[in-house]
């Protein structure tokens, strides 16, 4: 048996215990959760095989009275005496997608950032859409390319047109940009033909993730009318491996800003809610903006509520992230094409003045927020770094 050391200041202290897959040389990937700087077996600890298996799903299906069970069982076994070969050293482990990804949704929740990009997008037209008020604007993504921090992200091809330009050309992305992300996963999902009421949110979300949607401008401005992002974005989204719980983030629940108008019914909540995390994004190394999720318009419940109104069906695994965060000052903006405006005002990266992406560059994503024992929870990070095209793409 061994004891865990957790530090005062360690953002994996008993109040987040967030959930990952990992594994270790020459082993299967299995259940963790981490605490202070080590990877706690959970199949090992609980004896319990759902934690064997390489995803969180058949966890998450359980539901909600089995995840605060889980919550307090770790609690007390941790703080305790735990068998030394459920122990590893974060440094040891390698990490992977810690859900298998049933859909994928991305919606468009702060108003800085859909301000700002209606303003970049649309110049000679009010900013902001007729019914961005009145909904959660969001997009059908494409699960099958969510990948997990530190996959290297490949420049994709497609086609692009400047607005100077009389026609399009295919080839690689020349405005290759980041969207900092939080991403909510549905531990339990809603049958066909019903929809997730409102206040059932914090039954059927089982934790949150940071998410990097990856975002090719220049392909973008091309396709989205009038259907909306496509290619532009499919090529790759990732998230951070610990799905930090919902249940971990009590304390970090702060009112979103006034909604005015009043939303319709079914997007109503007493008092509707979001997060104060405080997100970081450094770019090669460097950190160029910091968003705050505590300025979403509209929250994780009511995005969650508007998903399913209609009756589709959600399903455990499904994904569904904010939209870029932004928050009102410039340097929250949490994508490089408002950061700078458009290209039009580079920032200072180590010395070099950037506007988007270039080859090699590498971005990491971290995060953290108020812990229910007055420490602090970390999100840890979503990092990837840019390869160029390859041949067989151009
Ligand atoms: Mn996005």
């Amino acid at each position: 048996m061994t004891k865990v050391d957790i530090p005062e200041d360690s953002l994996y202290g008993l109040a987040n215990l967030p959930y990952g897959v990992f594994s270790t040389p020459g082993t299967e990937p299995r259940v963790g959760t981490r605490v202070a700087d080590s990877v706690i077996d959970l199949g090992v600890l609980l004896g319990d095989d759902v934690f064997t298996r390489p995803t969180l799903n058949a966890f998450m299906s359980r539901g909600h009275e089995d995840w605060v069970a889980t919550r307090r069982r770790i609690t007390e076994l941790v703080s305790g005496d735990v068998p030394a070969e459920a122990v590893h050293e974060v440094a040891d482990v390698t990490m992977h997608l810690p859900i298998e990804v049933a859909d994928y949704v991305d919606f468009y929740a702060s108003e800085h950032h859909a301000t700002n990009l209606g303003r970049l997008f649309r110049p000679d037209s009010e900013p902001l859409m007729p019914n961005w008020k009145h909904l959660p604007v969001g997009y059908h993504g494409r699960a099958g390319t969510v990948v997990v921090s530190g996959t290297d992200i490949v420049r994709p091809c497609g086609q692009r047109k400047a607005p100077a330009e009389p026609a399009p050309t295919f080839g690689e992305c020349r405005r290759l940009d980041i969207e900092a992300e939080l991403g909510f996963i549905v531990g339990t999902g809603s049958e066909l033909g019903s929809a997730v009421p409102i206040e059932e949110f914090e039954r059927r979300v089982f934790g949150a993730v940071l998410v990097n949607d990856w975002s090719a401008r220049d392909i973008q401005a091309w396709e989205y009318v009038p259907l909306g992002p496509f290619l532009g974005k499919s090529f790759a989204t990732s998230i951070s491996p610990w799905v930090v719980p919902l249940l971990a983030l009590t304390a970090a629940r702060v009112a979103t800003p006034i909604q005015d108008p009043e939303p319709l019914p079914y997007l109503r909540e007493h008092e509707p809610w979001g997060l104060d995390v405080d997100l970081s994004v450094a770019w090669n190394g460097h950190e160029v903006t910091r968003p705050p999720y505590r300025e979403m318009y509209w929250s994780p419940a009511q995005m969650l509520a508007h998903l399913t109104v209609n009756g589709a069906v959600s399903r455990t695994g499904d994904l569904y992230a904010s939209g870029t965060i932004s928050g009102p000052d410039k340097n929250q903006r949490g994508a490089f094409i408002e950061l700078t405006w458009g290209g039009a005002e580079p920032v200072d990266v180590g010395g070099e003045q950037r506007s988007f992406l270039l080859d090699g560059d590498e971005v990491a994503i971290t995060a953290t927020a108020p812990g229910t024992d007055g420490t602090r929870i970390g999100f840890g990070s979503v990092t990837g770094r840019v390869l160029p095209a390859t041949e067989a793409q151009r």
